[in-house]
C-alpha cells in the first residue's frame, strides 16, 4: 500500500489520545486520519469488533492492547478502560483508542471522551463509518430514499444490563420512524418485532438482517417483521437490523453476489 498524499494531517502528539472509529470492518472504509493514527500510535487499545486486517495496519512495534470481551471472559469494566487510556497517555505514549464503526454511536466513546476531558488529557475524536449506515450500503440498502422515508431512527436493542432498553418508546418509534436501524438487536428481536407490530407496523413489512457487514463473511437475510425474531436465531453476530421500506432496494442495489 502506497499513499502519496499531500495532506496536512495533524500530528499525533505524545501524551494524547485519539478516539478513532475503525468503521464496520472493510479496511477500505478507514478514514485517512485513522490510517495516519495507526501509523503513528505507540499503543492501540482496541475493541473486539475491530477487524484484524485493520490492526495489521498499526505501526511495527506498536503495542496492541485488547480492551473488549473475548472467549467468554467478562468484558472489562468501562472505568478500567478509561483509566488505562489515561495511564498510557500520562506515560507520554501516543494512544490510539480504536473502536468499531463510529466511536460516538452506541460505542461508549462519549464516556471515554468525558473521562479524558476530566483528566485533562489532550484528545481528538475521529469519526468512523457506522455499521448502521455503511453496513446497510454494502447490502444495497440506502438508509434514506426520497420515495420512501425522510426520517430514520438509530436504536439499540440491548441495554447495559442485557435486557431490552426500558427507556425506548417503541410505540412512538413504530409510529414516527419509517425506517429503524437497530444495533445489538439479535437477542431481543422477537420482542422488538412484537412491540412494533403491536403499535401498528405490518407483519409483512420487510426486514433485513446484515451479519458481519462489509467483511468477507457478510451475510444478508431479508425477511418480514412477523418472521424476523425466528430468523435471528440463525444469524451470527455482530448483526445490524433494518426495518422499513428501504429494505426493498436490496433486490436492486445489492452487490451481484447477494442478489
Ligand atoms: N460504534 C459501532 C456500534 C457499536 S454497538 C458503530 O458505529 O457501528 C455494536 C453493534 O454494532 C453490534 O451489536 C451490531 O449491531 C453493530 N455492528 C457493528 N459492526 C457490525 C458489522 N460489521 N456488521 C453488522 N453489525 C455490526
Amino acid at each position: 500500500m502506497k499513499l502519496d498524499l499531500d495532506l496536512d494531517l495533524p500530528p499525533f502528539a505524545p501524551g494524547s489520545v485519539w478516539l478513532v472509529g475503525a468503521g464496520p470492518g472493510d479496511p477500505g472504509l478507514l478514514s485517512l486520519l485513522a490510517l495516519h493514527a495507526l501509523g503513528a500510535a505507540d499503543v492501540v487499545v482496541y475493541d473486539a469488533l475491530v477487524d484484524r486486517r485493520i490492526l495489521r495496519l498499526a505501526r511495527m512495534g506498536a503495542m496492541l492492547d485488547h480492551a473488549g470481551k473475548r472467549g467468554g471472559k467478562p468484558s472489562p469494566q468501562q472505568p478500567d478502560i478509561t483509566l488505562k487510556l489515561i495511564r498510557y497517555a500520562s506515560e507520554g505514549k501516543r494512544v490510539l483508542r480504536l473502536k468499531g464503526g463510529d466511536p460516538f454511536v452506541f460505542g461508549r466513546g462519549g464516556e471515554e471522551a468525558l473521562a479524558l476531558a476530566a483528566a485533562k488529557i489532550p484528545f481528538r475524536i475521529v469519526p468512523g463509518i457506522t455499521a448502521g449506515v455503511g453496513g446497510l450500503a454494502y447490502a444495497g440498502i440506502p438508509v434514506t430514499h426520497r420515495d420512501t422515508n425522510s426520517a430514520v431512527a438509530f436504536v439499540t436493542g440491548h441495554a447495559s444490563d442485557g435486557d431490552l432498553p426500558d427507556g425506548i418508546d417503541w410505540t412512538a418509534l413504530a409510529k414516527g420512524a419509517p425506517v429503524l436501524v437497530i444495533y445489538m438487536a439479535l437477542k431481543h428481536l422477537d420482542r422488538i418485532a412484537a412491540r412494533l407490530m403491536a403499535a401498528g407496523r405490518d407483519a409483512a413489512e420487510p426486514v433485513a438482517i446484515i451479519s458481519k457487514a462489509t467483511t468477507p463473511a457478510q451475510r444478508v437475510l431479508v425477511t418480514a417483521l412477523g418472521r424476523a425474531g425466528a430468523a435471528a436465531a440463525a444469524i451470527e453476530p455482530p448483526a445490524i437490523v433494518v426495518v422499513g421500506p428501504v429494505v426493498r432496494f436490496a433486490a436492486l442495489l445489492a452487490p451481484d453476489a447477494l442478489r
